[in-house]
């Protein structure tokens, strides 16, 4: 299976600019053949495959204008066109929003797809050669690809993916339903107990810092040096936030996945609550992140994370006797069951009856896993995990020619047939 492993680099001078130069190629590929694709759309009705990019690339940079393109080693460019194609299809399939031009001024990032590897205490890639590197854990497997990104605020990152074996232990540990709110963020039940985890505000307890620094970038003349320093200073302060927020959400959902075996939780549409009027709060908890890190840290480790359709309703079903009450509404944090008169707290029977269904859900699995085995047990996913943790784009599916030509050889015969 394959894992993840992120660690802070530390290039040299040298490999700071190749790795600037990299980037900036990686980039205008990327919107040359945003544009491009746009532009034949508009003309043909038709979008450009991967391979059509790539071909056309090769062309491209024969010309005496775009000689510079040569420069960084191909496969990085190659990935960038094959980024885009799954962005594309990523959009088609309406997981996410048309693909964007890139810009020189957010987060910079390069994927080398091959020739990586360990030497010492450094990282070696192609090109670059041996880059300091923090490894805080050893990789013990062989590395697929590594992402090398650098933040606003100017520091470099590389995610490596690489293969481990397959697990052979299976996980130990309860099942717990856990439901997610703003009040508290996430509710426990683990079949005998509740517990709460208060949310963490990070962008609040920042805020007057942010304002403060904000401020100060508004008064700098634009395009001045001293404008360019404050905007990093801005930086800084997003990037504390943001990382106080997945530091804490990390140790929080490695405690979750310590205790249990399988967790059940509600599919939430986060893209659909970012819309409505708690959107803030709700980025600010970070619900969507929490799942993800839930999911492939149990996956990881041989235990099943189970998500519980959205139209469940957890909230409104009675965790005793299975009464529907339809009078809840998000007010009430307390009610008294009309039929068997328990009491309830809103977030623990709503905890109560995802453990419940989930256990309801898996048990159906089970019974029909000895027909359709690949019906039952939905792909892991564990490299969809890796690649979003790996780049931080929102690139789930990595589509290749290869696939591509296997599906037209097993289209062929059977349109032949048809004709
Ligand atoms: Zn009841």
């Amino acid at each position: 299976m394959l894992n993840v492993l992120k660690v802070r680099i530390y290039p040299n001078k040298e490999q700071e600019i190749s790795l600037a130069k990299s980037f900036g190629c990686s980039r205008f590929v990327w919107n040359f053949y945003l544009n491009k694709t746009n532009t034949q759309y508009q003309e043909t009705g038709k979008g450009m495959t991967y391979c059509q990019m790539a071909k056309d690339l090769t062309q491209l940079k024969k010309l005496s204008d775009y000689g510079w393109l040569q420069e960084p080693t191909a496969a990085v460019l190659q990935q960038s066109l094959k980024n885009l194609e799954s962005a594309f299809k990523n959009f088609f399939a309406k997981r996410t929003g048309f693909p964007k031009f890139k810009s020189k001024h957010s987060k910079q990032s390069i994927r080398f797809p091959e020739s990586c590897s360990i030497k010492g205490g450094s990282l070696k890639l192609p090109k670059l050669g041996l880059v300091k590197a923090r490894l805080s854990k050893s990789v013990n497997g062989k590395i697929k690809s590594v992402t090398v990104s650098k933040t606003s605020t100017d520091k470099y990152f590389a995610a490596i993916l690489f293969e481990t074996d397959e697990l052979t232990t299976t996980k130990q540990g309860k099942i717990s339903g856990i439901d997610l709110g703003l009040n508290s963020l996430v509710t426990v039940f683990d079949g005998e107990n509740y517990y709460k985890v208060d949310p963490i505000k990070p962008t609040k307890k920042y805020a007057k810092r942010l304002r403060i620094r904000q401020k100060a970038l508004s008064r700098k003349t634009k395009g001045s040096n001293n404008r360019r320093k404050a905007v990093k200073v801005v930086a800084k302060v997003h990037e504390k936030i943001s990382n106080t927020r997945q530091d804490f959400l990390h140790k929080l959902s490695r405690k979750l996945c310590d205790d249990n075996q399988v967790i059940v939780a509600e599919n939430l549409c986060v893209k659909g609550l970012a819309r409505t009027k708690l959107a803030k709060s709700i980025h600010d908890a970070g619900f969507g992140m929490l799942l993800n890190f839930i999911s492939y840290k149990l996956e990881r480790e041989g235990g099943k994370f189970v998500q519980v359709d959205r139209f469940f309703p957890s909230t409104k079903l009675c965790s005793c006797c299975g009464h529907k009450n339809d009078l809840l509404n998000l007010s009430i944090r307390e009610w008294i069951c009309p039929s068997c008169q328990t009491p309830h707290d809103r977030d623990e029977n709503a905890s109560h009856n995802l453990r419940l269904e989930g256990i309801r859900i898996l048990s159906t699995l089970r019974l029909r896993s000895g027909l359709t085995v690949s019906e039952a047990e939905p792909s892991t996913n564990t490299a969809g995990h890796a690649e979003i943790q790996a780049c931080g784009e929102s690139v789930r599916l990595v589509g290749t020619c290869a696939k591509k030509r296997v599906s037209e050889k097993q289209e062929s015969p059977a349109t032949l047939r048809s004709n």
